[in-house]
This record gives C-alpha cells, sequence and structure tokens, in this order.
C-alpha cells in the first residue's frame, strides 16, 4: 500500500498522534485498524461518499479504502551525519510516498522542548536541513556522474545536468528539492534514480494545546505563513485530544466532546483524508448488492487501469465501463431510474475515470 512517513523532532508529539492512529476505537466499527509492524499501521479512509452509498444499494458489507502511516522517530539534528539513528531513519523516509511533517505549536514547561524553546518554523527547519544535506550528497554524485559524459558531448547528460544544478542551488539555499520548478520529464531525467528526499510530497501537522482548536494559534499560523511556498497544506490537531477520541466507542460520546472543541469532525479523519489527497489519490466506487467498495487510484488513470486494481484481468480484457455520478444516483436513487434520465454513460479504454465515478466493468471471459 501507498505510505506516509511521520516524522518530527522529538517530544512534538508523534508518538501521540501515531498511537491514537493505532488506537482508533473512534471509527472501529467502519474503519479497521490494524498494525503491520510496530512502526506501521493501516487505517481506513474516511468517505461519506460510502455512507451515501451505503443507504441507496444496503450491501452485504461496505468495505473502505487504505493508507498506511510509519512512525519514523529518531530524527535529531545531525542524523545526515549520522547522529542519533540517523541513517537509518532517512533510509526510512526514503521508502515512504508522502510525508507527514508533526510540529510542536504547544507550550507545555513540563515537555522538553529538545532546543529548549517553542519556534514551529525553526523545528521544521532543523528537520528539513537535515534532509536536504542528505539529498544534496545524492545530487552531487549523480553530477560527478555525468560529467564526463557531457564532457565528451553527450547532450542528453548536458541537459540533466542543467536541471540538477537547479537542484544543488534550491538545496544549498535551504529550499527542498520541491520547490524546484521543472517539467515532470526534466525531472524524471534528471533525478528519477535517486529517489531524493525531499522531492516527496508533504504535509504539515501542527500539534496545538487543546485551547487552540479548531483554528489553531500564533505558532501555527507561523507555519502557516513559513511553508506556503512549498504549496503544503498545514491541518492544526492536537495529539492529546486525539488520543482521548481514540479511546471513545461512541459515537454520541464522540460528537459531543468534539463540538466541545468547535470540531466537527475529529483531527485524525481530517488528516487521513489531506494524506490521502496529498498522496495525489482518487476513489472510485463499485456499488453491488453484495460489496460497496471504495477503490484507491491515481488521479488520470484510464478506465482499463482503474479495473485493474479490482482484478488484472479486468485490465487485459477490459471491453467497456458503466459510469454512473453519484449525485445522479442519489436524485434518481436506482440504476434503471439513472439510465432512463440518460445519465448513464457508456465508455472506452480512453475514459479517464473520475473522483467519485461509480463504475461497472464489461470484461471478456
Ligand atoms: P514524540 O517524541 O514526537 O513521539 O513525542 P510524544 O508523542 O512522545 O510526546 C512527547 C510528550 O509531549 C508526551 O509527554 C506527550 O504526552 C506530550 N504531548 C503530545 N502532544 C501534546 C499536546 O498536544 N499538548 C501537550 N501539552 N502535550 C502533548
Amino acid at each position: 500500500g501507498l505510505q506516509c512517513g511521520i516524522v518530527g523532532l522529538p517530544n512534538v508529539g508523534k508518538s501521540t498522534l501515531f498511537n491514537a492512529i493505532s488506537t482508533g476505537k473512534a471509527e472501529a466499527a467502519n474503519y479497521p485498524f490494524c498494525t503491520i509492524e510496530p512502526n506501521v499501521g493501516v487505517v481506513t479512509v474516511p468517505d461519506e461518499r460510502l455512507d451515501s452509498l451505503e443507504k441507496l444499494v444496503t450491501p452485504q458489507r461496505v468495505v473502505p479504502t487504505i493508507i498506511e502511516f510509519v512512525d519514523i522517530a529518531g530524527l535529531v539534528k545531525g542524523a545526515s551525519q549520522g547522529a542519533g539513528l540517523g541513517n537509518k531513519f532517512l533510509a526510512n523516509i526514503r521508502e515512504v510516498d508522502a510525508i507527514v511533517h508533526v510540529v510542536r505549536c504547544f507550550e507545555d514547561d513540563n515537555i522538553v522542548h529538545v532546543e529548549g524553546r517553542v519556534d514551529p518554523v525553526f523545528d521544521k527547519e532543523i528537520i528539513d536541513a537535515e534532509l536536504q544535506l542528505k539529498d544534496l550528497e545524492s545530487v552531487d554524485k549523480k553530477m560527478q556522474k555525468l560529467e564526463r559524459n557531457a564532457k565528451s558531448g553527450d547532450a542528453r547528460a548536458k541537459a540533466a545536468l542543467e536541471t540538477l544544478r537547479l537542484y544543488k542551488t534550491a538545496l544549498e539555499q535551504g529550499k527542498s528539492a520541491r520547490t524546484v520548478q521543472v517539467s515532470a520529464e526534466e525531472q524524471e531525467e534528471a533525478i528519477g534514480d535517486i529517489d531524493l528526499l525531499t522531492v516527496k510530497p508533504v504535509l504539515y501537522v501542527a500539534n496545538v494545546d487543546e485551547g487552540s482548536l479548531p483554528n489553531g494559534n500564533a505558532y501555527s499560523d507561523k507555519l502557516r505563513a513559513a511553508v506556503a511556498d512549498e504549496g503544503a497544506d498545514v491541518v492544526v490537531i492536537s495529539a492529546g485530544i486525539e488520543s482521548q477520541i481514540a479511546e471513545m466507542s461512541d459515537p454520541e460520546e464522540r460528537e459531543l466532546f468534539l463540538s466541545e472543541y468547535g470540531l466537527t469532525e475529529s483531527g485524525l479523519s481530517k488528516l487521513i483524508k489531506a494524506s490521502y489527497k496529498l498522496l495525489g489519490l482518487i476513489t472510485y466506487f463499485t456499488a453491488g448488492v453484495k460489496e460497496v467498495r471504495a477503490w484507491t487510484i491515481r488521479r488520470g488513470w484510464k478506465a482499463p487501469a482503474a479495473a485493474g486494481v479490482i482484478h488484472t484481468d479486468f485490465e487485459k480484457k477490459f471491453i467497456r465501463a458503466q459510469v454512473m455520478k453519484l449525485a445522479d444516483f442519489e436524485q434518481f436513487k436506482t440504476e434503471s431510474a439513472v439510465k432512463e434520465a440518460g445519465k448513464l454513460s457508456v465508455e472506452g479504454k480512453e475514459y479517464v475515470v473520475q473522483d467519485g465515478d461509480i463504475m461497472e466493468f464489461l470484461h471478456g471471459a
């Protein structure tokens, strides 16, 4: 599955957040959680559209889609030089698809801050700097490899070197690789094979005290302003509150608790949804009487590839797909009524599946 790595300085609330995710009693019924390894958790992605489909179809079961979170503890200043468990943790980050960066935005004299004071922007820059230093090493190595070829007139190597120089400059200026503006082709050609850490999409979690819910505080505002140029999202949560919510199994009790803090949904639910979006993922549905199910694909996938998520044979033997929009299904209530209204479309191999499509695939035997 696709993985989000949770990173951040020590004592910012990563474990509290991860434990809240893994306790997950809150949504136990519909959103089961399981732990594959001590630091890897699978969560289902909350999706109100599934509830709507369940009401319309009353299937035997409803299967939501999932993503994985990995708790990557132990990243400290100097990690790129091997401090702490430095290199091991950087290797862990290399394996994830996106980064969830937890930043401390709460004051608490009883909880030591590793750098002595609460300053979310500075904290974030410490982590960034370690990742950037590691990336700079990778970029330098790649450039050395290409230089000889470029000198002997290899045009492709020259072009890639040119792009790599942009990455090098950015990294040297303390900017992450994801801020470098090049085309997808240029990026692939230059860094496609070196797996940079700071090119991965990132999402910031501002961990605030309960008094700063729901909208955050001066610290989280400062963080938001600082990451604006990365185009990154900031999710405000209170890890402490999340761990309390995670213990509640009664939905009514949970809702009451949330409303006391001015929340309409748990921070975890917000975080899971934002992570899903961060990964560039979208959902389509199948809606049979046996099973209503959410399927994960990447934005831009065509119908056969989307069908392949269900079964590889569906992709190989794809004939056509029948597509219904959820809004039409909600309005007309049955598939045949949707069809009568002329809203059921039949699509071929070139159809690009849209988020929220209800699909039925026709395939050869
Ligand atoms: P990690 O080192 O980043 O995994 O941090 P932990 O999750 O172990 O948290 C460090 C300490 O901060 C623990 O004592 C937590 O109980 C506390 N903590 C975590 N989140 C909050 C919060 O939102 N408010 C307050 N006051 N304390 C928190």
